[in-house]
């Protein structure tokens, strides 16, 4: 069997590991645009900012492609698929056949048509080891930046910039950061813990011009009027399914390349995973993409299980995001911002002076989501209650408690759903 994986990233190992677990001799070919080993994209703020090396960003031993003889080819990129003929065409002119093909490629940076941004130098997105290492190549002419976006990536990089010692504005369209994964009281704890270590949010608010001379960045203009001196912007505004090679070769995309729950596409042999798919939600069972690191794991898991004759499903995708701002820890889970009319129950506790919030939200008697901010170490326990679709009856009072662990639930769901060789799948 001859397998071909375009994208070297999470799902794509997730896909790789599937495979050889079930197929010792087949041939493994992966396409990769970058010029990297698969490494961790979270951590490349932590590499801008000095707090990693080069080293750390591995996320495989160096020889596993060697030992489970897996053909890498590096900054190598897949312009078009032809499914009739099964076979792919590479930008350097040459064509791959395929068995079963894994369309692995993540999302793209979407730059929108801002005035005067183009041609500018110092306008850089932050989604690649590269979008790192050139903004840390020139950071030392930097004085001021403005990220535009609030959300994960741009914060990220904030922070990253930040770490570097400059001065760093963001400018976000919604009424808080992080405003797709987390609720207004966890967006503001966020940003107000930022702000106390200098970093400004502005809010509801965007970005409608880029001034200057020639190739250099002056300042910004915001819809409201405002002005900010700066010298860089950083683009952080959300990713786009790379999916684009795609057209014409009959694969179906929606939002993203549309999967079943074995992760094959609209075409025969070829499968999707990761941020480029758009496979089933966990609560709703609708497609819709979701663009988190776990999740490509698991696409890329069952995809490669698939593709070499194995069987396994898709839950469904449980959105969660674990991030820690300023050793502020924070996470989401499932619905987060419940619609008014879904028969939904709120419980909350604040503490907003100690960086400090919960809330639990309950769909009759299941948890059907929590945010969490400071107190975060039992999150496994409320993600395997939504998983898991536990009756929280016994134990609602106690659901909001600092404290609330294992000993609050009754043994007999302690046995089953945290015995220890389940335990590392929450
Ligand atoms: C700064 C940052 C911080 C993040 N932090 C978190 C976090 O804290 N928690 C979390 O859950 N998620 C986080 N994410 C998201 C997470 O990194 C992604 O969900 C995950 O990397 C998706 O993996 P993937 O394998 O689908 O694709 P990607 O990691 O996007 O990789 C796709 C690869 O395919 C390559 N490629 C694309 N097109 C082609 C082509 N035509 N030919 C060849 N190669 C191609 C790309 O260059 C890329 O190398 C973060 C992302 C960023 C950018």
């Amino acid at each position: 069997m001859n397998y071909v994986i375009i994208g070297n990233s999470v799902a794509a190992v997730g896909a790789m590991r599937a495979i050889r677990t079930l197929d010792r001799d087949g041939s493994i070919t992966v396409i990769s645009r970058e010029r990297y080993q698969a490494y961790g994209r979270p951590l490349i703020s932590y590499l801008l900012g000095g707090l990693i090396t080069e080293k750390r960003m591995a996320y495989l031993p160096p020889d596993y492609c060697e030992k489970n003889r897996i053909d890498l080819m590096l900054e190598c990129e897949a312009i078009a698929v032809d499914t009739k003929s099964q076979s792919i065409k590479l930008k350097n002119g040459e064509s791959i056949k395929y068995d079963r093909l894994l369309v692995a490629t993540g999302g793209d940076p979407f730059v929108p048509p801002i005035e005067g941004l183009a041609g500018r130098e110092r306008v850089f997105t932050f989604t690649t080891w590269d979008d790192a290492a050139k903004l840390k190549a020139v950071s030392g002419e930097i004085e001021h930046a403005v990220v535009i976006g609030g959300g994960l990536i741009g914060l990220k990089a904030a922070e990253g910039l930040h770490l570097l010692g400059k001065k760093v504005t963001i400018v976000e369209l919604a009424d808080r950061v992080l405003s797709a994964a987390f609720d207004q009281p966890a967006g503001r704890i966020i940003a107000k813990k930022m702000e106390a270590n200098g970093i400004d949010v502005i809010t509801e608010d965007t970005v409608t011009a880029v001034k200057g001379t020639g190739s250099t960045i002056s300042g910004v203009t915001l819809k409201s009027g405002n002005t900010i001196v700066c010298d860089t912007v950083i683009v952080a505004i959300g990713v786009r399914p790379a999916a684009s090679f795609l057209n014409g070769s009959g694969i179906e995309v929606n939002r993203g390349v549309l999967v079943n729950d074995h992760m094959q596409t609209s075409v025969r042999n070829v499968y999707a995973a990761g941020d480029v798919a758009e496979a089933s939600d966990f609560f709703t069972g609708q497609k819709n993409p979701m663009p988190i690191w776990p999740d490509a794991y698991i696409q890329g898991d069952v995809a490669g299980t698939d593709m070499a004759g194995g069987d396994k499903e898709y839950a469904g995708g449980l959105a969660m995001n674990s991030i820690e701002f300023f050793k502020v820890p924070t996470i989401s889970m499932g619905i987060t911002n419940p619609a008014d009319d879904g028969g939904f129950e709120v419980l909350t506790l604040r503490e907003p002076e100690n960086y400090s919030y919960r809330k639990i939200v309950l769909q009759g008697n299941r948890l059907a989501g929590a945010v969490l901010v400071g107190v975060v170490d039992r999150a496994g326990i409320f993600s395997g209650l939504i998983r898991e679709k536990v009756d929280v009856t016994p134990f609602r009072d106690q659901l909001l408690d600092a404290e609330f662990g294992f000993v609050n639930l009754p043994r007999e769901l302690r046995d089953r759903l945290f015995a220890p060789e389940r335990k590392q799948q929450f």
